[in-house]
């Protein structure tokens, strides 16, 4: 039988696909979201569906439901949108954090948080183990997410102890796909939509900063997993990213490659404050605990990534030259 399910962020890029992969396993899915990076064209596949159901609603404020999951998303995710009010993003993560688990904790809810591997800051372990306990600057610019994050991990756990919540918490690394925000300034969805556009790719410090990616289809898998197939007192934290580890560079040729035309790589600007040098997860626990690995390659992430603004791009100048 399905189950009630709250996802919550739902409207943004990873919680869409999630919706979908929800309803699809037959689950009663409540989404909501406040839309302030997320969209309803996102979720269009969903809303004709009678077992979903949409609700504005910002997490910061107590929601009163009859759920028996929860799969805590909201929160900006890229650095332009999470630094625009620092503020609200920190009480995203920490109101947001409490009121979902005291929502769990009246329902006996399990519940999801989607944790980052920004907790590990500019990390000097490499690659990133989840006994590390990081190197974040609390003072930052990333701190409002960085730290809110931390402290959402940090509630989870003393909700899990104190209250016994049944948690599962991953760190999810750098993850890209279709419904990405083509304004989000996040290294993907920009290189994306310059090299669509003959425009500069635009390359912060001297590129060499390393990332590894993973394609959201098997994120999504992952996170299916954990809540479904371990064990209640497998909690995590899980590193949950793809370990094929490159520098920037290595991606902006790549995606020229894959788009054609005419871009070329400039250095932009310096590296943004704080921004880590390396990064890379260690999955060898999701691997043990949930037989879990990417399967899709870079090159077939990114052509239907490409696909996607493609698309958007197109249907973007059909709507300006509607609107002329
Ligand atoms: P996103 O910005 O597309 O989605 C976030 C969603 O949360 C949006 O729909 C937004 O409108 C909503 N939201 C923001 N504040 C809210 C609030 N106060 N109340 C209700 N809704 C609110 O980002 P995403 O990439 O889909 O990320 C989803 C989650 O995964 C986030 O928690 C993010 O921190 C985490 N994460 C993502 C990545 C990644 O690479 N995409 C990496 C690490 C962690
Ligand atoms: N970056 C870049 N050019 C861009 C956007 C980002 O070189 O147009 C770099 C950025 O400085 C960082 C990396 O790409 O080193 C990943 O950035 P993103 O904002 O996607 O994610 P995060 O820093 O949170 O991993």
């Amino acid at each position: 039988m399905g189950k009630r399910i709250l996802v919550t962020g739902g409207a943004g890029f990873l919680g869409s696909h999630l919706c979908e992969r929800l309803l699809a396993q037959g689950n009663d899915v409540l989404c909501v979201d406040n839309y302030f990076t997320g969209t309803k064209q996102n979720l269009a596949a969903c809303l004709d569906n009678p077992r979903f159901e949409l609700m504005r609603h910002d997490v910061t404020f107590p929601l009163y439901v009859e759920v028996d999951e929860i799969y805590n998303l909201a929160c900006p995710a890229s650095p332009i949108h999470y630094q625009h009010d620092p503020v609200q993003t920190t009480k995203t993560s920490v109101h947001g954090a409490i009121n979902m688990l005291g929502l769990a904790k009246r329902t006996r809810a399990k519940i999801f948080q989607a944790s980052t591997s920004e907790v590990y800051g500019d990390p000097t372990v490499h690659p990133q183990v989840e006994s590390y306990r990081g190197n974040v600057n609390p003072l930052g610019p990333r701190a409002c997410y960085d730290e809110g994050k931390r402290c959402a991990e940090t509630l989870f756990f003393d909700y899990w102890r104190q209250h016994k919540l049944r948690i599962k918490v991953a760190r999810i690394f750098n993850t890209y796909g279709p419904r990405m925000h083509p304004n989000d300034g996040r290294v993907v969805s920009n290189f994306i939509v310059q090299a669509l556009k003959d425009e500069d790719i635009t390359i912060y410090g001297d590129g060499m900063q390393t990332r590894a990616f993973c394609y959201v289809d098997d994120l999504i898998e992952g996170w299916l997993r954990l809540m479904d197939d371990t064990p209640d007192d497998f909690t995590g934290p899980v590193n949950l990213g793809n370990p094929v580890e490159m520098p920037i560079r290595h991606l902006a040729e790549t995606v020229i490659k894959i788009v054609g035309g005419k871009s070329k790589l400039v250095q932009a600007r310096p590296l943004p404050i704080d921004d880590p040098l390396q990064r890379c997860p260690d999955i060898t626990l999701a691997r043990d605990k949930l037989e879990w690995e990417p399967k899709v390659p870079l090159e077939q992430g990114l052509k239907k990534t490409v696909e996607y603004f493609d698309g958007l791009l197109r249907s973007n100048r059909e709507i300006s030259r509607v609107g002329r």
